[in-house]
């Protein structure tokens, strides 16, 4: 591992050995480099450079406030690499045509790319020590009490339905957990995002994507769920950009208005 100052990261030995096994899979070192995010959620990153460098990028306030996540934020961003050098792709839309008048496609879609990778390596995470639980069930017990955040009533049922999907991924452990979610979306209404967000996660759960194929097809079906009656997902290609010796896969989704 590259870094600029390799003293803030003190790997335990299981992450170092993924670590190892991240950077022969790349035949190369993975670089770790500070950023500063634009979301206040977001701690990590992780990317392959033209070259074939597989890239971390930490959150900078992170590594100084909060060394003890720096290797949690590691661990996670090592595991989307590892999927990635098994072909798993990162998913994008594309309009078939500009003259449609799409409606925005936010937040959901773009990271449901993430939420998939997450329920696939939720079990590695776990195993090393650094799972999700802990972080998600304070989310949801913070922002699921009273009235909610006022962001989630702003929220379409596409938009909230995956953020209720994202906390089932990461709390599906002690899904017990959930409960304050659950009977927020039964006191505000917001039941239809929730039966969303049920039916992608039993969709998920039902076809266990282990493979890139298998991830693909359920990306594109979990997107038909989000936004059923919005936009309908109609197909996919795939593209491979060369990068150094590897190959970078990425999904693109065709698009259309919903008819
Ligand atoms: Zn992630």
């Amino acid at each position: 591992m590259s870094n600029e100052s390799p003293n803030v990261v003190n790997l335990r030995e299981p992450v170092r050995k993924l670590l190892a096994e991240v950077e022969q899979m790349y035949g190369k070192e993975v670089r770790i480099q500070p950023f500063t995010p634009n979301n206040p959620d977001m701690r990590g990153l992780s990317d392959v450079a033209e070259d074939g460098t597989p890239v971390i990028l930490l959150d900078n306030q992170l590594r100084a406030e909060k060394p003890e996540k720096t290797e949690k934020v590691i661990a996670h961003e090592l595991l989307h690499l590892k999927l990635r050098a098994r072909g798993f792709r990162t998913l994008f839309l594309r309009p078939p045509d500009e003259r449609f008048n799409l409606p925005p496609v936010g937040y959901g879609v773009t990271r449901l790319n993430d939420a998939i990778h997450h329920w696939i390596f939720e079990p590695d995470m776990h195993a090393l020590g650094v799972g999700f639980m802990e972080e998600a069930v304070t989310h949801v017990n913070n922002q699921f009490t009273g009235e909610g955040l006022p962001v989630f009533m702003e929220m379409s049922d596409s938009e909230l339905g995956f953020v209720f999907f994202h906390f089932m991924v990461e709390i599906r452990r002690e899904p017990q957990k959930l409960e304050p979610m659950f009977k927020w979306a039964q006191r505000s209404g917001r039941t239809a995002a929730l039966r969303r967000a049920e039916a992608m996660y039993e969709l998920v759960n039902r076809r266990n994507p282990a493979s890139a194929e298998a991830q693909l097809s359920v990306m594109v079906e979990c997107a038909n769920i989000l936004y059923a009656g919005e936009l309908r997902f109609i197909h996919f290609e795939t593209r491979q950009l060369q990068s150094g010796r590897h190959t970078r896969y990425h999904a693109g989704i065709f698009v259309s208005p919903f008819r």
